[in-house]
């Protein structure tokens, strides 16, 4: 597939006969991550996820609830994409309203990595990253929570990224748990990155906590030459498999080689962090999901009366989505509500703290994405296994840093590996010319 880059200099009418092309293609390789092939225009080709809307376009989060909604706007993100010459393409798939570590509980089916059809391709974006690693998608918008774009990324062997929280509009976002969200790009490559990000980065005022800090192009001033003060966390990697383990030793070996500085440093809080983030996850999905009662939106189970259409309507959602809703009404309730919510945002407060010292002598954090390598399609059935899976990406979110994931190699099964680079927030800069840097220096094999 051509990058981002090349594409830009295509002709519409090349556009135009690539889509056919990635359609068909995508039809016949069997991954399952387009639902939807809609196209918003001529420009170059970004699929979109199925929680970011799309004017005139069905969006469902993934979920039976919202099936026969049309979104009625378009996406901040969507505006700013079509003012620089990109084009919505296609819908991705994902899990239900974002929640979840691997594209399996999608009211659409399971998405397939594309290195191995037997494997998960991470999520909640996973339709979106494997698109853009198998060849079906030049790029893509995903959305990231806590590691949504950069775990499937790792998984897939492609480029995600989160960027700072508020960086990005979160109008026309379906929200899961808004102090979180934030949308952000994958793509096949860093440089490919940094484009879409500075394509949809902006100032919104129809988003409350959107920045109005200076921005400029990151693309523009990508420096492959910068040289970075990078700090590993040497009690933040024990918890990862072998081979994950390696590949970040080789990365700290090669980040070197290239001129970078590497400081040692430990964090404390790190043990908090699922606790913390599946705490004030839950509670604001439960406040946001509140809407879902089949009187405004999305698809209606008729009952006797209001209650029971109430209860039919949401007895739609898949069983981890009512886990969660159970689980955030459960934190938020008169009783728990100190112990838990309050306590986790104290927590939340200290977990910030930590990487803000951290920064005082770094520009970025070297860290794995994940424990493992995408895991088997049907593997996990423990939720609290799932759960904990995601303990190298929430910390980020709850501290609202920018990260992007990049893949560094592969273990003995073929499997990609990802690292991410963490930045002070609002220095997207110093997080891409570190991943630039260091993904020229890797020679990663796709
Ligand atoms: N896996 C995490 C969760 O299930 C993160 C999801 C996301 O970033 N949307 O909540």
């Amino acid at each position: 597939m051509i990058t981002l880059k090349e594409a830009l200099t295509k002709s519409k009418e090349e556009l135009n006969a690539l889509k056919v092309e990635m359609e068909a293609k995508a039809k016949e390789g069997g991954l399952n991550a387009y639902i939807d092939f809609a196209s918003a225009g001529d420009g170059v080709p970004i699929l979109i996820k199925d929680n970011i809307q799309v004017k005139n376009w069905a969006i469902t989060s993934g979920s039976e609830i919202l099936q026969g909604y049309v979104a009625p706007y378009n996406a901040t993100v969507i505006e700013n994409l079509k003012a620089k010459g990109f084009s919505a393409f296609g819908r991705a798939n994902m899990d239900e309203f974002a929640m979840g570590s691997t594209t399996e509980s999608s009211f659409y089916g399971v998405t397939k990595n594309p290195h191995g059809k037997d494997r998960v391709p991470g999520g909640s974006s996973g339709g979106s990253a494997a698109a853009v690693a198998g060849g079906i998608a030049i790029a893509a918008l995903g959305s990231d929570t806590g590691g949504s774009i950069r775990q499937p990324a790792s998984y897939c062997g492609c480029v995600g990224m989160k960027p700072t929280y508020g960086r990005v509009s979160r109008f026309g976002l379906a929200s899961y748990a808004s102090s979180l969200d934030q949308i952000g790009p994958i793509t096949q490559n860093v440089e490919d990155s940094a484009i879409l990000y500075d394509a949809i980065a902006s100032h919104d005022e129809k988003d409350s906590t959107s920045s109005t800090l200076e921005l400029v192009s990151i693309a523009e001033n990508l420096d492959v030459n910068r040289k970075l003060t990078i700090a590993v966390i040497d009690n933040y990697i024990a918890e990862a498999g072998q081979d994950i383990q390696d590949a970040y030793a080789n990365t700290v070996k090669v980040l070197k080689e290239a001129g970078h500085t590497i400081v040692h440093k430990n964090m404390g809080n790190t043990k908090y962090d699922i606790a913390t983030y599946y705490i004030v996850a839950t509670a604001e999905a439960t406040t946001n999901l509140a809407r879902f009662d089949g009187i405004r939106y999305g698809k209606r189970v008729k009952g006797k009366n209001l209650e029971e259409t109430f209860r039919n309507t949401r007895g739609q959602f898949g069983d981890e989505v009512k886990r969660r809703i159970l689980l955030g009404n459960f934190v938020l309730s008169a009783g728990y509500y100190d112990a838990y919510y309050v306590k986790a945002q104290k927590v939340r407060h200290l977990i910030r703290d930590e990487f803000n010292t951290i920064f005082e002598e770094a520009d970025l954090i070297l860290s794995p994405v994940a424990p493992t390598v995408a895991p088997k399609i049907g593997s996990s059935h423990d939720p609290l296994e799932m759960y904990k899976s995601d303990m190298y990406t929430i910390a980020i979110n709850l501290a609202g840093l920018p990260a992007i994931s990049l893949p560094v190699g592969k273990n003995s099964e073929g499997m990609p590996i990802g690292l991410q680079l963490i930045g002070k927030a609002f220095n997207e800069q110093a997080v891409f010319d570190g991943a630039f840097s260091l993904e020229q220096a890797i020679n990663y094999i796709k």
